[in-house]
């Protein structure tokens, strides 16, 4: 399972994604058309065409890629890649590049940007990252990509076109901004990330964790490593919204057959439609 592996395109909700994901070996998955990737594994060619990168913790299977990125982007002219990380991130890895600018005798431009519980990432007029707290062993943290629109206010929608320019060469605010959660992805994390930010579990697509699929290991160890078992998922599919839960991270003790299987046989069938193993690993 832990052979050579380039990714897999995925589609979901009309929403493209490229990426892989095994559990202590690999994690980066790409949004091509935001220019965006949640981890970076150890910089696969999938993630080096993306600009901003939403890093989700500092374990080598999702952040060891991060300096070859930044080598890359300079060695192609490219502008320096923005990296939003758990604030405990930003100084190891600054001094990671200081070792690699001696190491190469070259010095690069770092844009390590340190997120909290609000941090909020404009990506366009139509799109922004915010994050979500996680729980894992070490300070981690999880993004969800909303689309934006801006609506005209419900008390306005009754009034006619003449009205509301009036109103707008008055400077009065007509619009609202409108979010609505897309994709939320979670790295490694605890199943208490459900609860840590209410657009959580109503994301068209939810990409979770799910490291432990059977009962070879328990509850208990999933939660000692900082991880999700598929039992506790389970009870709680009632409540997630998301037309699409996407399950990340499967140990690699389990082929993609078996991994597949065993989602199958378990996830209750009003739910089985929804809940798929992502392709790549
Ligand atoms: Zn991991
Ligand atoms: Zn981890």
């Amino acid at each position: 399972m832990s052979g050579v592996s380039a990714g897999a395109a995925y589609e979901a909700a009309g929403l493209k994604f490229f990426g892989l994901s095994l559990s202590g070996i690999r994690t980066a998955i790409s949004m091509p058309e935001y220019g965006l990737s949640f981890d970076v594994a150890q910089g696969y060619p999938h993630t080096l065409r993306m600009k901003k990168f939403f890093i989700s913790h500092g374990h080598l299977d999702h952040a060891a890629g991060i300096p070859y990125i930044i080598s890359q982007k300079a060695m192609h002219n490219e502008p320096p890649p923005v990296f939003y990380m758990p604030p405990s991130l930003v100084e190891p890895l600054t001094d990671i590049m200081k070792l690699w600018a001696k190491i190469e005798d070259h010095t690069y431009t770092l844009r390590f940007e340190p997120v909290t519980e609000h941090t909020r990432v404009e990506l366009s007029p139509q799109a922004c990252v915010r994050t979500f707290k996680t729980v894992h062993r070490i300070e981690s943290y999880g993004y969800t990509l909303f689309s934006t629109a801006k609506k005209l206010k419900p008390e306005y929608q009754h009034l006619k076109g003449p009205a509301l320019a009036d109103m707008q060469k008055n400077g009065e605010p007509i619009t609202q901004a409108i979010e609505t959660p897309l994709v939320s992805f979670t790295g490694d994390t605890q199943i208490e990330f459900l609860d840590s930010a209410p657009w959580v579990k109503k994301s068209k697509v939810l990409i979770c964790e799910a490291t432990y699929l059977d009962r070879v290991k328990s509850v208990e160890h999933a939660r000692t490593w900082g991880h999700t078992h598929i039992d506790e998922l389970i009870p709680r599919l009632d409540e997630i919204e998301a037309e699409k839960i996407v399950l990340i991270h499967a140990s690699s003790r389990y082929s993609d057959a078996r991994a597949a299987q065993l989602i199958r046989e378990q996830i209750p069938e009003r739910h089985r439609e929804r809940v798929e193993l992502f392709p790549g690993r």
